[in-house]
Parts: structure tokens; sequence; C-alpha cells
């Protein structure tokens, strides 16, 4: 791993060599977040946006492993992970009174979830590392990236998931072959007893914001945002061979911060390699029920000085009470000029089939906050008519049909005839 410089403390910035600490800061424990850093000279020398114009795009995340902290020669899931669409949304945006609004929908991932580009990473770390066994707490979606990721390798995964979590997501876990422990507590107590169980048991530990490596996974996103804007029709190829074309503001749903670190990440990592000319303002959304990070926003708090709130909201995956990647999550928004906004669990609902019916993408509620979040922005306004905005759909609307199922009217049964549906359709 040449091109990895090593691993930066989030909270004192010391800088430790790669095989000098598995996971944090020791000398801040398990809130010493690392950031992973590059030579982003000598990895600019052997690869650019020439070579990716011509690279297959079937290998999803993998067609930028030069920028990602493996080694080129270790092997890699044989899963497609990432490369998912970004769609243009020109209803949404006209609903709104905006003029460019895309959608980038990753709940086509293999497990449905943003989650598997950060599993996949963890996949092939815990084999760089020799382990036999990888662990993870999580909402449900982390959980079943790394049981299917884990599963298509071959390695055994252990989960750790909140006894009420979505049952979809704990099928895919079971189904997986993962060893299923379901916490009698929250998200949160599963993520202090993974810490515990994984040091007893010598397991490779996938959790999030404590792992250096999962950011890595979700700044992906990021890179796929870039190239497929400058792919979009009206840009030229030339443009595309020495320059991407970067979004105006990004709108991610945040529980634990992962996911908007990993963007801000990739969007840095762009803007290092010149590959991009400006950063996009990145908005962070988070359910009124669970909304830590944009109270630390509002107040001007660093994510040390955070403590545990109680979360409880619909959109389970964003429940969070203290967000264990807070350090990235707020540098994301502060340094790019964004915001943090809360939507309440109606909105999230509401935005559900707003979406689905205006581009076809079905979300689970977190995944709709962040539409959720646009519309508050746009009421707020915070947004210019003319910006150029993604929104990133993070997991599919078949993780959580009970809440999908609350914001549609139970459809009529008929009787076999054409008088009953004459009837019903209002024509009889
Ligand atoms: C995990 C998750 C999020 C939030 O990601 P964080 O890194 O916890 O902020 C959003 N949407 C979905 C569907 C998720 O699974
Ligand atoms: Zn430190």
């Amino acid at each position: 791993m040449d091109h990895v410089l090593g691993l930066k403390c989030t909270i004192c910035g010391a800088e430790y060599a790669v095989d000098e600490v598995s996971y944090v800061c020791p000398k801040h424990g398990d809130d010493g977040i690392l950031d992973v850093v590059y030579d982003y000279a000598a990895i600019k020398a052997n690869f650019s946006p020439m070579q990716l114009a011509h690279s297959p795009t079937d290998t999803g995340i993998w067609r930028y492993k030069p920028l990602l902290p493996v080694a080129p020669d270790s092997p890699v899931p044989p899963l497609r992970v990432g490369w998912t669409p970004l769609y243009t949304a020109p209803r949404l945006a006209e609903s709104l009174g905006l003029k460019n609004v895309w959608v980038k929908d990753d709940g086509i991932n293999p497990t449905a979830s943003f989650k598997d580009r950060a599993s996949a990473l963890a996949v092939v770390k815990a084999r760089e590392a020799g382990a036999q066994i990888v662990t993870t707490a999580s909402t449900g979606n982390a959980a079943a990236a790394l049981a299917g990721l884990a599963a298509s390798v071959g390695l055994q995964a252990v989960i750790f998931v909140p006894k009420t979590a979505p049952p979809a997501k704990i099928a895919q876990h079971l189904i997986y072959g993962a060893r299923v422990l379901l916490v009698d507590g929250t998200y949160d107590d599963a993520f202090e007893l993974t810490l515990k169980v994984a040091k007893e048991f010598g397991w490779y530990n996938r959790n999030t914001a404590y792992n250096p490596y999962m950011s890595e996974g979700k700044k992906t996103a990021a890179y796929e945002i870039c190239e497929q804007l400058t792919l979009t029709p009206g840009h030229s190829a030339y443009q595309s061979e020495r320059r991407w074309t970067v979004p105006d503001r990004v709108f991610v749903p945040v529980g634990d911060g992962c996911i908007i670190g990993g963007i801000h990440k990739g969007f840095r990592d762009l803007l290092a390699l010149g590959w991009i000319d400006a950063m996009p303002k990145i908005m962070g959304i988070q359910a009124e029920g669970s909304s830590a990070l944009v109270d630390a926003w509002e107040r001007g708090l660093q994510g040390w000085e955070m403590t545990p709130q109680p979360a409880d909201t619909i959109a389970d995956s964003i429940s969070a009470g203290l967000p264990r990647d807070r350090n990235k999550a707020l540098a994301a928004v502060r340094e790019t000029g964004g915001a943090y906004l809360r939507v309440s669990d109606q909105e999230i609902l509401d935005a559900i089939p707003v979406i689905a019916r205006n581009t076809g993408v079905f979300s689970e509620p977190a995944a709709a906050a962040a539409y959720a979040g646009l519309v508050k922005a746009v009421e707020k306004g915070l947004v210019d008519p003319e910006e150029r905005i993604v929104v990133l759909l993070t997991g599919s609307g078949l993780k959580d049909i009970d809440s999908a199922m609350k914001t549609v009217a139970q459809p009529p049964i008929v009787a076999p005839n054409l008088g009953a549906v004459r009837a019903v359709m209002g024509n009889g």
C-alpha cells in the first residue's frame, strides 16, 4: 500500500503507520477515529480520469482501487458493489422549483443499501488481516451488507443488531448464514458490546467509525457522482478526459455520520488530485428524533464535546444517540459551507411515495429523509434554483415494508368479475 501514507487521528491529528495501530488512536481510545492519508502525487502519476473513461464499470467500486486503502493484489469480493445509477429527476426538480436534481440509487447494491460500499472494504481488510470471523454492530443494513459480502467469499460473520431491527433486514442476516445475536437494547448498546466482544474473541471488527476503512468504501459514491455527472449529455468528451463535473449540493441522510464523512472524503480526494475544481456544499439530514448532529452544528460544538441523547425515529437506519462518526460528520458540513437539517418522521414517510412516483425509485425511510431534507432546504430558501443537486438514496424500500405501507391506502378487494371492477373504478 505505497499510496497510503498512514492514519491520522480526527481529534489530535497524530499520524500512525497503517500497521502501527489496529483501529483507533491509542491516545483517544474508541473515540479516536482515524482518517486514511494518501500520497496524492504518487496516485496522480499513475491514475487519471482519462484512464477511468476507458475502464469498465462492471467492477463497481474497484475501478477506483488505486484510491482505496487496499493492497493492489488483494482479492476483492465477486459481488458488484457501487457504480449505482445517477438518475435525472426532472419531475421532482420541477415540483420544487429547481432546474437540476439527480437521485443516486444505492438501493440497487447487492444487499440493497449503501452499506455494501463499506462492507466490501471490510471483507478485503479482514482477509488481508488473516481473520476467520468478521463482526459488526448495526441498525440492520451494515450487518446485512457484511453478511452478504462475507458469504460471497466464504467468511463467517457475527452480527449484533437491536432486537427491534426491521424483519426484512434480520431475514437478510439469517439467509446469508451469519450468526445473528439480537441485542436487548439500542444500536448504541450493540456498538459497545461489539467492541468488547471483538477484542475478547479476536474477531475482525467492521464497526462504523471505529474501523477507519469504512469511510473509504463509502467515499466511492462521491467519485461516481462526479464521473457520472461528467458523462451527462452536454459535456464534451474532452472535458471528461481532464476534469470531472462537481454538483453544487449533495443531500445525505445521517445517522452515525460515516456516509457523510465518506462523501466528504471522496470529494476532498478529487480536489487534492485536481480532478474537480470546487467542493459541493454537503447537507446532512437527520430525523427530528435522532438529531444530535443538528444540535451540535447549531450550537457550534465539536464532536468530542457531544454527549449521548435518546434516539427514536421511524427511520431506523439513521437512529443514533451518539453518532459514532461525529468528528468527520461535522467537518463535512462545516468545511463545505453546507448545513444540518432535521425532518420529522411524518415528512420522511410522506417523501417515500413522492420519490417513488416521480423517479421510480422506492426508498426506505432513512433514504427518503435525504429528499425530505431537500424539500426543507427549499422551504428555508437555502437552495438556488440553478444549482446542481444530488440526493443520495441510500437504501431500498423493500427493507421496511411496514413503514412504506403507512403512506398508502389498502387496495380494495374485488370479486373476479367485470361488474365488481366497474363498481370500484366508479364508472359502473
Ligand atoms: C446507515 C444508513 C444511513 C446513515 O449512514 P451513517 O453513516 O450511519 O450516517 C442512511 N441510510 C441508510 C439506508 C443506511 O443504511
Ligand atoms: Zn488522537
